[in-house]
């Protein structure tokens, strides 16, 4: 049974660590993603990039910003907001796991 512990939470979602699986559990809105640490950096590097590479004419709501999936035909759309809270949780779970490990 995995055992998580609670890494990063926002208003958005939150980033679970399961020592037993060795793996993340990324919750963002209707989303879960289950990632090891390399995904993870991997998976924020991509999302870095794109959230640098939109402009969305100043407006941080409008959804523009699209994230490809390994299943054929399906995006995942975001909005600048979305994006900087995604890169925000995933950034403050990687600093609190780092300290975890330290301890
Ligand atoms: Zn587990």
């Amino acid at each position: 049974m995995c055992n998580f512990n609670t890494l990063s939470k926002n208003e958005f979602g939150l980033v679970v660590w399961c020592q037993d699986c060795e793996s993340y559990n990324l919750y963002f809105g209707n989303i879960v993603l289950t990632l090891n640490h390399q995904g993870l950096e991997q998976f924020k590097d991509y999302i870095m990039q794109k959230y640098s590479a939109s402009y969305c004419n100043g407006n941080r709501e409008c959804k523009q910003i699209l994230v490809e999936t390994t299943l054929d035909g399906m995006q995942m759309f975001f909005s600048l907001n979305e994006m900087g809270a995604l890169i925000a949780l995933i950034q403050e779970a990687e600093i609190n796991h780092f300290q975890d490990l330290l301890v």
